[in-house]
């Protein structure tokens, strides 16, 4: 047997391991300090209770001859894919049923949808700094790699005709890509795109026959009228774009799993249509979301389900607003936190990302993640999470301040 050698491609993923260690490390040494954890990716919050209620009528369901569900259908039940065809709808974007795959979650599609990319053929470009899933999944699919890397001067925007770098060996001249991936609002950043840069975006991958694998993980935090939730609000996207989407953050999904994808009929390269590959691709890798989860996110999608989960999701701005408040108290420089959980923190005083994260933790007992973790543009930047509770993150806002101000 041969192993897939493009594993051996893969950077050991020490950012998290690291932090958890160093972590560990200063509590131990100083165990009657309280740290304030500004570096967690997940939620906190318990699921709204429309969710709860929803899950536990699905239960009861299956414990009835009559109501009992089997396999499920293994591109998405009716009734959910309804429902997000409605919440699109709501936005002016119109979607069949069945432009609407159910997922597990927005990671194991960004692995999985490789699958429709030719085998050895395709070139990955990532617009960084980026969720480090994009990178390891494409190292590990054997693709070549592309990087588009972002900075303050452009409030870390990425845009078509911005210098790209070869990540993988090749010598090809040719830096056309056949997968572009954007993350928008992004993971670390906070930053996203208004309607007529990701504009630019689609006319750039119709121009050059690319896919764009839009992460819409975060779009729950948009508040901003001229950031589109979706790639499909912008002209040309349904022949170039797919859509992946989470419930992890929307609603507090990221031990419960659930998300979903979109990919329009038109969307074709070579005469095959992505949907109906994606089709072939589910009936054969899953049997489906359980009939329990796609319940409990059905009532996501419900005016009361609305509802609740933006109460949470206030409860995450407003901890960002009170990180933003304190940066801008002590003349430091940030982007995001406005549409998305994420402040990105310019490391003051030319800090590195790991040395401000070892001083954070040593002088005020603050956790967050270093920047340099998500793409070596991240160097000298730091992300702050908005999903700790209010009472540690306006204590830790309280302590950034003080340390920092000038
Ligand atoms: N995409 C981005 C940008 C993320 O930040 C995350 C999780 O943190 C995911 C996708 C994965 O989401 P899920 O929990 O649905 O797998």
């Amino acid at each position: 047997m041969k192993p897939n050698s493009n594993y051996k491609n893969l950077k050991d993923s020490y950012l998290f391991r690291n932090i958890a260690m160093k972590v560990k490390a200063y509590q131990e040494a100083n165990p009657d300090k309280h740290i304030y954890r500004l570096g967690i990716g997940d939620v906190t919050l318990p699921l709204a209770d429309e969710v709860v209620k929803a899950l536990h009528r699905a239960v009861e369901d299956q414990a009835h001859a009559e109501t009992f569900h089997g396999y499920m259908n293994e591109c998405g039940a009716d009734f959910l894919r309804s429902a997000i065809a409605g919440h699109y709808k709501k936005r002016g974007v119109d979607l069949s049923v069945d432009e609407v795959f159910v997922s597990s979650g927005a990671s194991d599609e960004l692995g999985d949808i490789l699958d429709l990319f030719a085998y050895g053929k395709t070139t990955a470009l990532i617009t960084e700094p980026a969720y480090p899933a994009y990178l390891d999944a494409s190292i590990m699919a054997g693709r070549r790699i592309l990087t588009l890397e972002t900075g303050m001067e452009n409030g870390f925007v990425p845009q078509p005709g911005m210098p790209v770098k070869e990540w993988s060996d090749s010598q090809s001249d040719d830096k056309t890509p056949d997968v572009i991936y954007i993350c928008s609002p992004n993971n670390p950043t906070g930053s996203v795109l208004n309607r007529q840069q990701l504009a630019k975006w689609v006319e750039y991958a119709d121009s050059v026959g690319a896919v764009i694998l839009f992460d819409a993980a975060y779009e729950a935090f948009i508040e901003e009228e001229d950031v589109p939730h979706s790639i499909f609000e912008i002209e040309g996207a349904r022949t170039c774009a797919i859509e992946i989407c989470s419930l992890s953050k929307t609603a507090g999904f990221t031990g419960t799993r659930c998300g979903y994808t979109v990919i329009p009929g038109e969307l074709e390269r070579d005469g095959m249509k992505l949907n109906d590959m994606w089709v072939r691709n589910r009936t054969t890798k899953t049997n489906g979301v359980s009939y329990i989860i796609q319940r409990g996110a059905e009532a996501v999608f419900t005016d009361k389900g609305r509802e609740q989960i933006q109460k949470n999701i206030a409860v995450y701005k407003e901890n960002a607003k009170c990180l933003m408040k304190a940066l801008d108290a002590a003349g430091i420089s940030y982007v995001g936190g406005k549409n998305a959980p994420y402040v990105w923190m310019q490391c003051p005083n030319g800090l590195k990302s790991w040395e401000c994260f070892d001083l954070l933790l040593n002088e005020i007992q603050v956790v967050g993640t270093p920047g340099a973790g998500f793409g070596s543009c991240g160097e000298g930047y730091f992300r702050f999470s908005s999903f700790g509770s209010p009472e540690d993150t306006a204590e830790a806002a309280r302590r950034i301040y003080e340390l920092w101000k000038s």
